[in-house]
């Protein structure tokens, strides 16, 4: 087992996973480091998650001590770094509440739900719409699916929820057409994080915040991938002055483990009942003493600067590959989630300079159908970027060739 790197047969995972993995070992900083012991610098933060990179000692620490305090009470109970974290997220102006749960899937169920209950109990049963757009990703349970795009994920599984309706992203007009009292909530990513990374325009979220006010719709930000500095604001929705009524947040949220947050107003708390949805793990006290810790981090408007400065950075070497290589067509993204949209032909194939990178030392994403998405730990340093762009450019020189 020892000298082997990846793993291609027989690894127990069911056929929805790759047949072949990279076996990981340990991580330190930005690296990471497989079974045999090679490096890789990681640009994929485990899909936008290690937000604080590897081997945080500070967050083991949190995680020991409160493991052996207590690992778990339900959500019978609460526990004290639950109700730490909670004060956090919740300002008691903007946001009065918030759902914990154990992952960005679920996040959204919850605003789904929340927010249906708030259209049943301010409007009438019939106005239970969700309405969501090209490109977006909202998760893979059956609510959160209903509401994602890409036809390969859904397909197979229909008939999906009724009422939910996909329009086109960006598209003021066909918004306007669309939209009217009877839907509960418009769901919506500020940046498509698995849709090739496209951002909302200022046009559409003033029109989308204008027509939801006119309809009492809910505007839900999935802030999955986005949320807690990721594209260099707290939350991507401020960055573009979209005033989302819930807020959803989970990938960084607790350094690694499952953790998510649906924040929503007191307007829609108001509207809901005992027992109408819980979780059994969601909140529980070690992820919740991490999130706080994370939080701390992550909120402070010197780190926020320093993911802003960093991105204008690797945005600016991006810039001088798209000038180089004919087939990189758009620099896309925002924050330290950035992407490279490629003109595929023949050796030119985003799956070929993941690999190439892999075996250079460099983990890579794909966004999109053809986009090459960049999402580092927040806390990469300019050095670390060199290094990475320099094994991007080495792969992008040789499939060009
Ligand atoms: N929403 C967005 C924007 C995402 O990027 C993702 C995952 O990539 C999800 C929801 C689903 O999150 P999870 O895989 O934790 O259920």
């Amino acid at each position: 087992m020892a000298e082997l790197k990846s793993t291609t047969t027989d690894h127990g995972f069911p056929r929805n996973y790759s047949n072949e993995f990279l076996i990981l070992d340990k991580g330190q900083g930005v690296y990471l480091f497989d079974i045999s012991g090679k490096r890789y610098l990681d640009f994929g933060s485990g899909i936008a998650v290690n937000a604080l990179g590897y081997g945080n000692k500070k967050i083991a620490d949190i995680a020991h001590k409160q493991m052996e305090k207590l690992i778990h009470v339900s959500n019978l109970f609460t526990t004290e770094p639950a109700l730490e974290f909670a004060s956090k997220l919740v300002d008691g102006e903007r946001f009065s509440a918030v759902h914990f749960g154990n992952s960005g899937s679920e996040a959204n169920e919850s605003a789904l739900k929340y927010a249906k209950l708030y259209s049943l109990r301010t409007k009438n049963e019939n106005c239970y719409k969700i309405l969501s757009f090209s490109g977006a990703f909202h998760g893979r349970t059956m609510g959160a699916l209903s509401s994602t795009h890409n036809k390969k994920y859904k397909e197979p599984f229909g008939p999906m929820i009724p009422g939910t309706e996909i329009i086109e992203f960006n598209n003021v007009e066909v918004l306007t057409k669309i939209l009217d009292e009877t839907y509960a909530a418009v769901i919506v990513e500020v940046v498509q994080g698995e849709g090739g990374l496209y951002t909302m325009t200022d046009e559409f979220a003033k029109a989308l915040r204008e027509l939801c006010d006119k309809y009492k719709v809910l505007i839900i930000a999935d802030e999955v991938q986005t949320g807690l500095g990721r594209t260099g604001t707290l939350y991507a929705s401020d960055g573009i002055n979209l005033k989302a009524d819930i807020i959803t947040l989970s990938k960084p949220i607790a350094g690694g483990l499952p953790l998510s947050a649906t924040l929503i107003p007191g307007f829609v708390n108001d509207k809901i009942e005992v027992g109408e949805h819980g979780t059994t793990f969601g909140g529980g006290p070690v992820t919740t003493a991490i999130a706080s810790y994370i939080w701390d981090i992550v909120s402070d408007q010197k780190f926020l600067d320093d993911v802003k400065s960093k991105s204008a950075y690797l945005t600016g070497k991006l810039e001088d590959l798209h000038d180089q290589y004919p087939f990189i067509k758009e620099i896309r993204g925002k924050g330290l989630l950035l992407g490279l949209e490629i003109e595929e032909s023949g050796n030119i194939d985003v799956l070929k300079i993941i690999t190439k990178a892999r075996e250079k030392g460099l983990l890579l994403l794909k966004t999109g159908v053809n986009v090459l998405r960049l999402a580092p730990p927040l806390i990469i340093s300019h050095k670390e970027i060199d290094e990475g762009v320099t094994i991007l450019k080495s792969v992008l020189n040789e499939i060009s060739m």
